[in-house]
């Protein structure tokens, strides 16, 4: 069984804090497709359309029969582990500081042979085991062998935890606590074992219903934050830049129309001002923050989540201007990665279709509530997932974008 992960120690203040080592993360062409599924949670491998053969490694042909008819299938990951070896020393730096580290050999039931780095309740081989495909802190797809069903602390393991973004004893700021969302988000990461929250408000002379509930949880501090003002992001980074280890961003403004039915600019500029300069905003100055203490202790800073909108994917015309802003934030964010790589911060982006929030009142329904967006979220944490499409009609937009993205435009233009 899993032991429970304890409380960190509080940091000695006069120690440095250890670079980040990558794990090596370089990975040919054809293994991203795995690296894909995994950043949104699924085992994949290609499956040959001509024999039906699952193959492993990834590669340009099938292994058995040439074909190219190669397709990523979701693998259910049931094998058996043949054998295992646990490294004592390691010439990667990465590897180095985490020995000893359990590696294994699984024979999947559908048939190809795989290397999978063992969690700690997997038992002596021969044992029966199922692999999942989890992203590294290099943002490469790697492979764990679990053992069979839910065992008390799993979510604990240490090389688990190297995985994953887990709230657990862990800091977190949340931009808007004045939305439900916000507040939902609160709840949620405190139900998940986070040890200190940071919520911003701006305007504290708004009274707004469910906040004096949030401030009155003990893990929680609220803090006076305003995308919009420069100087109020630089005031805050300057107070908890350096102990924040998750960054929630979903500050937002949200109008509805398009562009024909407002007259102005004003809608369209308050929604960029937070959707797309807010989140440049707090990228410039509470990135370098999580950056440099990435490797620091067992809850170092480990991810950053920005909630986005399905919007972003394809424009939806009767909320014109707020999904142009959420696309010009999606493009952003995916910057934001690319400069939060190097450093093994994950950057999570979540694209909720409509929520039952004020905005969308004149919807028809299915409506996402706020919490099971924050659950989603918390989840993504726990999990280690890049990109969440939270609810039925995320997953049925992003289903129509990727068979053709044209099409959807069609559709969507016409009233979805
Ligand atoms: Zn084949």
């Amino acid at each position: 069984m899993t032991m429970p992960f304890q409380p960190p120690r509080k940091k000695n203040p006069v120690l440095r804090t250890p670079q980040m080592n990558l794990p090596p993360g370089a990975r040919g062409r054809v293994a991203l497709g795995m690296t894909a599924a995994a950043s949104e949670g699924r085992f994949e491998l290609q499956v040959c359309q001509q024999c039906q053969s699952v193959q492993y490694p990834p590669r340009e042909a099938c292994h058995r029969c040439l074909s190219s008819a190669l397709q990523w299938r979701s693998q259910d990951g049931a094998g058996t582990l043949l054998g295992e070896t646990v490294l004592h020393h390691s010439n990667d730096p990465y590897y180095r500081e985490r020995l000893p580290w359990r590696l294994g050999l699984v024979q999947l039931d559908s048939g190809p042979t795989v290397i999978a780095h063992l969690h700690g309740d997997v038992t002596d081989a021969p044992s029966r085991v199922h692999i999942g495909a989890r992203i590294d802190r290099a943002g490469a797809a790697v492979l764990i062998a679990f053992a069979p069903g839910e065992k008390e602390h799993m979510a604990d393991d240490k090389m688990l935890r190297e995985m994953t973004s887990d709230p657990k004893f862990r800091k977190a700021l949340v931009t808007d606590g004045k939305t439900e969302v916000g507040q939902a988000l609160v709840q949620s990461l405190v139900r998940a074992g986070a040890e200190t929250l940071w919520v911003g408000h701006a305007e504290p002379w708004k009274k707004v219903p469910g906040l004096d509930d949030i401030a009155a949880l003990p893990q929680v501090t609220l803090v006076p934050l305003d995308l919009t003002d420069a100087r109020s992001v630089v005031e805050l980074a300057g107070q908890i830049g350096g102990k924040v280890d998750i960054v929630v961003n979903n500050a937002e403004v949200h109008r509805a129309f398009g562009i024909a039915a407002r007259h102005g600019t004003d809608a369209a500029r308050a929604e960029m001002d937070i959707n797309y300069f807010g989140l440049l905003r707090l990228a410039q100055e509470f990135g370098p923050a999580l950056r440099s203490r990435s490797a620091d202790g067992s809850t170092h800073a480990t991810a950053w989540v920005n909630i986005l909108s399905v919007y972003a994917l394809s424009n939806f015309p009767p909320h014109g201007t707020f999904s142009a802003s959420k696309a010009a934030a999606h493009s952003l964010a995916q910057c934001l990665r690319a400069e939060m790589r190097p450093s093994g911060i994950r950057v999570i982006n979540v694209f909720p279709g409509p929520i039952d929030d004020e905005w969308n009142q004149n919807l028809p329904p299915p409506k996402l509530a706020p919490a099971a967006l924050a659950s989603s979220i918390v989840k993504a944490l726990q999990d280690g997932v890049e990109d969440v499409y939270p609810g039925d009609v995320a997953q049925e937009w992003l289903e129509r974008w990727r068979e053709n993205p044209k099409v959807l435009e069609r559709e969507l233009g016409a009233g979805g």
